[in-house]
C-alpha cells in the first residue's frame, strides 16, 4: 500500500483498530476511572476507548480531536477555550448555542452580535466592527459559524468567511454538526476549530449524546484539553465505543440519506400544500400552507415518520421548530425533516398522506 490518502469510507471503517497480532479488531469499552502507575486517572488522561473515536473523527476532519460528554459541552469547552470578548454568530443556529452564549452574556463574560450567516458582507462587516470594539481586538473576537443552520438550512460561504477572518487575525469556530465530517471540510477551508453534535449524524442511531471538536492549532488543543480536565465534562465509555461503530457507516449512510432526501425535496416542492423546501444532505426544511396549526397536524399525523426533536439516525424524523421558544423567529409553519434509511416510496407516502389529511 502506498502512502496516498484514503476516502472517508475507508478512514471511517479503518480508523481506530487495535493493529497487534491477536488483539480485538475493535478497540474494547475501557471501563476505568484509574491506572496502575504512571497512566493516571481518566478525566486527565484520556481513555483507549476516547482515543478510538478521536483518532478516526480527526483523521476524517483533517486535525486533532476530543471528545466531550455532549455537542453542547463541547460548545461549552470551546468558548472557554477561546475566552472571546464577543462572538458573531448566526441570529439562526442551534439554540442550545444561543442560550449559552446568552447565558455568557447576562454573566458578563462575552457579547454577541448576530448576523445573517448567508450575507458574506454583512458577517465581514460584523467581525471588522467587532474587532475595532473588543479591547483585545482580532484576539478578542470569535467568529462562530454553523453551516448549514439548524433548522432552516441557510448556508455560509465557509471558505470566504474562514479566510477573510484568517486575514484580520479572528478566529473561526464552526459547527459542522448537519453537514457531519463526509458533508465538509471546515479546517481545509481555513476554520481554527470545528465541533460536531456526535449524538446526530455521527452515532446515527438516535441512543447515545457525544460531542467532537478538532483544531489543527497545538494552542488551542491545549486549552481545549485543560478545559475537559478542569470542567470535566467527560464522555462515557459505551457512548464513545457506540459513537465509533456509528461513525463506520456514516459515509454510507449520509449519501444514502441525502439521495432520498434528494428526491423527496423535489416530490415536496412540486406539492400544493407546500409554500418552499430546502435540502441539503439527508435534512429537509419545508414550509407547511396554513401555518403553525396544520404543520402541527402533518408532523403528528405520520406512522412511518417519527415526530421527535432530534435528527441523524437511522430513523426519519421531524418537527415543527417555530414552537421553541429559542426558535420563535422561524416560520411558523416550517417542518425540519431528517431523513434516515427508510425507502423513498413509504417516506413519500407517509408524507403526502401527513399533508392530505392536514388540511
Ligand atoms: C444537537 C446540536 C447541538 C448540541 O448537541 P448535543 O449533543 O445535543 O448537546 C449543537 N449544534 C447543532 C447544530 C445541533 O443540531
Amino acid at each position: 500500500m502506498t502512502d496516498r490518502e484514503l476516502s472517508p469510507r475507508t478512514i471511517a471503517v479503518t480508523g481506530g483498530r487495535p493493529t497487534g497480532s491477536g488483539e480485538p479488531l475493535n478497540t474494547p469499552i475501557v471501563l476505568a476511572s484509574n491506572y496502575r502507575g504512571e497512566t493516571g486517572y481518566s478525566r486527565t488522561h484520556g481513555t483507549d476507548t476516547w482515543r478510538a473515536l478521536e483518532d478516526t473523527v480527526g483523521a476524517l476532519e483533517g486535525g486533532r480531536c476530543l471528545s466531550f460528554a455532549s455537542g453542547m459541552a463541547a460548545a461549552s469547552a470551546i468558548v472557554h477555550a477561546l475566552r472571546p470578548q464577543i462572538v458573531v454568530v448566526p441570529s439562526v443556529s442551534y439554540l442550545g448555542v444561543r442560550a449559552l452564549l446568552g447565558d455568557l452574556t447576562d454573566a458578563g463574560t462575552l457579547t454577541t452580535v448576530e448576523v445573517t450567516i448567508e450575507n458574506t458582507l454583512d458577517v465581514i462587516g460584523a467581525i471588522e466592527r467587532a474587532e475595532r470594539t473588543a479591547s483585545r481586538g482580532a484576539d478578542g473576537v470569535v467568529l462562530w459559524i454553523e453551516t448549514p443552520t439548524n433548522p432552516t438550512l441557510d448556508e455560509a460561504d465557509l471558505a470566504r468567511l474562514c479566510r477573510e477572518a484568517k486575514a484580520r487575525g479572528i478566529r473561526t469556530v464552526v459547527d459542522s454538526t448537519f453537514a457531519s465530517p463526509v458533508g465538509a471540510q471546515p479546517l481545509a477551508d481555513g476554520a481554527d476549530v470545528v465541533f460536531h453534535s456526535g449524538t446526530k449524524f455521527i452515532g446515527g442511531h438516535s441512543d447515545l449524546m457525544i460531542g467532537l471538536v478538532c483544531t489543527n492549532d497545538d494552542a488551542v488543543m491545549a486549552a481545549l484539553e485543560r478545559v475537559r480536565v478542569v470542567h470535566g465534562a467527560t464522555p462515557g465509555s459505551l457512548e464513545a465505543f457506540l459513537a465509533l461503530r456509528g461513525l463506520r457507516t456514516l459515509p454510507i449512510r449520509y449519501e444514502a440519506s441525502s439521495r432520498t432526501a434528494a428526491e423527496l425535496a423535489t416530490r415536496l416542492g412540486a406539492h400544493p400544500n407546500v409554500e418552499s423546501v430546502r435540502q441539503i444532505g439527508p435534512m429537509i426544511s419545508f414550509v407547511v400552507a396554513g401555518g403553525a396549526d396544520v404543520a402541527d397536524r402533518v408532523c403528528a399525523s405520520s406512522r412511518v415518520i417519527v415526530e421527535a426533536t432530534s435528527l441523524g439516525g437511522v430513523e426519519s424524523t421531524w418537527e415543527r421548530r417555530n414552537k421553541y421558544p429559542g426558535d420563535a423567529h422561524v416560520n411558523p409553519g416550517l417542518v425540519r425533516m431528517s431523513v434516515g434509511l427508510e425507502s423513498v416510496d413509504d417516506l413519500w407516502a407517509d408524507i403526502e398522506s401527513a399533508l392530505a389529511n392536514s388540511r
